[in-house]
């Protein structure tokens, strides 16, 4: 997967190179390309922000470097065999739609994704609804709070993407039982976790996480699930579609 960042802070994404996103860029599962938009401003200032419109605090980042910048980052994908390969693009927003693990799963689909991140008062309106124009634009917003830029979100973002993808998590089967992962336990939290020793501080473990029985471990890690997304997600239960619930859950 290819993902562009342009920002004005481009040490902002230097986390994109440790840890799971980093490794996967070392491995080539990832081309992060992160771009100073700054390089696309013409004046002595590197001037990218102005006074809105219409008046009121703060200010507005100017049409012209996002226009140069993103028309450039998106010319680089037709490699000349006629067929241009386009982007999606992501603006990180409070005003976007949410992001959830589902729209985790869709961008993880998505070949090359182009991010950009604004800070200030946003992005002049006009970039959104040209680019809308002639590619899918995802505004997501990362939770119901305002940060001071969306560097923060674009990094959230991609390392839900990146660990969705073939081969970036060492084990396969590691994000089956995530909370909010699609399956036997969709929309349900996950449940507590345990490792060695068995006893710490006093505190032993749940004996039937020692029993070997699957069946029996199974049924506690859902009632688990089901008790803890009832005391902090009531929200989820309810939301959840009753054909999922079994008998079980339902005496919980
Ligand atoms: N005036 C804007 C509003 O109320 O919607 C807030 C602008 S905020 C100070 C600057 C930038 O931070 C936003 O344009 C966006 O890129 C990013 N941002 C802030 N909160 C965010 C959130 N919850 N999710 C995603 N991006 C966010």
């Amino acid at each position: 997967m290819r993902l562009d960042v342009v920002t004005i802070f481009p040490e902002y994404l230097e986390p994109l190179n440790v840890s799971l996103v980093g490794k996967a860029r070392a491995r080539g599962q990832l081309d992060v390309r992160v771009h100073d938009l700054r390089d696309w401003t013409h004046d002595r200032h590197n001037t990218v922000d102005d006074t809105p419109y219409g008046g009121g605090p703060g200010m507005v980042m100017k049409p012209e470097p996002w226009g140069e910048a993103l028309d450039q980052i998106i010319e680089s994908g037709d490699d000349g065999d006629g067929a241009a390969k386009l982007p999606t693009l992501v603006v990180p927003t409070p005003s976007g739609r949410q992001f959830t693990q589902a729209l985790a799963v869709e961008l993880a689909e998505r070949p090359w994704l182009v991010f950009a991140p604004a800070r200030y008062e946003g992005i002049d309106r006009r970039v959104i609804d040209e680019y809308a124009e002639r590619l899918d634009v995802y505004e997501v917003s990362i939770g119901d709070y305002v940060l001071a830029g969306g560097e923060a979100a674009v990094l959230v973002i991609t390392e839900a993407v990146a660990r969705l993808l073939p081969g970036v998590l060492g084990n396969a089967e590691s994000h089956r039982d995530d909370s909010f992962a699609p399956g036997a336990m969709a929309d349900l939290l996950e449940g507590p976790v345990y490792t060695k020793p068995p006893e710490w501080r006093g505190r032993g473990i749940p004996e039937v996480l020692l029993s070997g029985h699957h069946g029996k471990v199974a049924r506690w890690r859902r009632d688990e699930a089901f008790r803890r997304t009832s005391r902090n997600r009531p929200d989820l239960i309810e939301r959840c579609d009753p054909a999922a619930l079994d008998k079980h859950d339902r005496k919980l």
